[in-house]
């Protein structure tokens, strides 16, 4: 599929619920009170069977809010996964929940696991999180490791003076583990775009703490990886480290994603609030292939060569 700024597009990020169990302070602003919104399970399936057989997309991540609370995930990751166009069925976590899954989802064929976690100090993380427990996620990732959905890659935003002095700790910990370690500038989005000028920390300053520690040899992007990874290697410490910069240095020109909400909204640029709808699509049966046609093609040729920075969702409404 290509956009209207000759961009393939191969990447969906799918949002299967707008909860969360936890509320990351950049993420979910004071107050809100997500609708639970959850996509029917059929719903999901049959837009992806839908795109990826022909439209080409061809790797799909589940998302929310937390997907880990989405009550057919098991099931639809085993339909998703079986799907012969797509090459890998992923998804992004908190991991708070992941100890009692990580076997599960190996079993029923996910290829990966991107889990967040911006601290290790289990104080930082209930303050960040807004009550979360660190030691869960950690928990979750090593039974992550045993159930051999490997590699997991490790996310964390960084902040200024919330986590900026763990950047050299977070990489040790990570790749001790033989997880890809990433670390992300924040964004600015929804009404939490304020954020970035009290928090930002630019992909500049992360890479000169990492180089500090680390010597970092820069790995080729493959298509439509936003993160720069680097092989690290420092003593015995070794392993891959990415850096994803959206905010200093954004990857429009090399977009190849769109994103579909919880509420069955195709978002085609998370800078940007037009959302079309295909929740009228679907009869509780059946996607009407003919009306998704005609919106997918309106929103493709539609998707903005570089984000305007309108976006009024918050991240965990539209599927980080
Ligand atoms: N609950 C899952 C999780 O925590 O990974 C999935 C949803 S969450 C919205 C997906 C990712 O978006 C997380 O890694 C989170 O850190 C990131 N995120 C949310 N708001 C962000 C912002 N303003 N800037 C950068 N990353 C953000």
């Amino acid at each position: 599929m290509i956009d209207g700024r000759a961009r393939e597009i191969d990447h969906l990020r799918l949002s299967l619920i707008d909860h969360c169990n936890l509320a990351c302070r950049y993420c979910v602003p004071e107050g809100a009170r997500p609708s639970r919104q959850m996509i029917d399970a059929s719903f999901a399936f049959e837009l992806v069977r839908w795109l990826s057989r022909y439209h080409g997309v061809r790797h799909v991540r589940l998302t929310g809010g937390e997907p880990l609370l989405y009550p057919d995930l098991i099931p639809l990751v085993r339909r998703l996964a079986s799907l012969a166009q797509l090459n890998e069925v992923t998804l992004t976590t908190n991991g708070q929940a992941l100890t009692q899954k990580a076997t599960a989802l190996c079993e029923a064929g996910l290829s990966r696991i991107n889990v967040s976690l911006d601290t290790l100090n289990p104080d930082r993380f209930a303050h960040v999180t807004r009550g979360g427990r660190v030691e869960h996620t950690l928990r979750g990732i090593e039974a992550t490791i045993k159930a051999g959905l490997t590699p997991v890659k490790l996310n964390m935003v960084v902040q200024r003076g919330l986590n900026d002095d763990e950047i050299v700790d977070a990489a040790r910990w990570g790749l001790e583990l033989g997880c890809v370690v990433r670390f992300l500038e924040v964004m600015p989005i929804g009404p939490l775009a304020h954020v970035i000028d009290d928090h930002l920390v630019p992909a500049s300053e992360i890479l000169d703490k990492l180089s500090e520690a680390y010597r970092l040899v820069p790995i080729p992007q493959s298509p439509g990886q936003p993160a720069v990874d680097y092989a690290a290697t420092s003593g015995t410490s070794r392993g891959v480290i990415g850096i994803i910069a959206p905010t200093t240095r954004p990857f429009c020109e090399r977009c190849r994603r769109i994103r579909i909400t919880s509420h069955g909204a195709m978002v085609v640029c998370v800078h940007d609030s037009r959302c079309l709808d295909l929740a009228d699509c679907w009869d509780g049966r059946r996607l009407d292939e003919h009306r998704a046609n005609e919106v997918l093609k309106t929103a493709i040729m539609d998707k903005p060569a570089q984000g305007s920075r309108s976006q009024s969702l918050t991240m965990i409404a539209l599927g980080g």
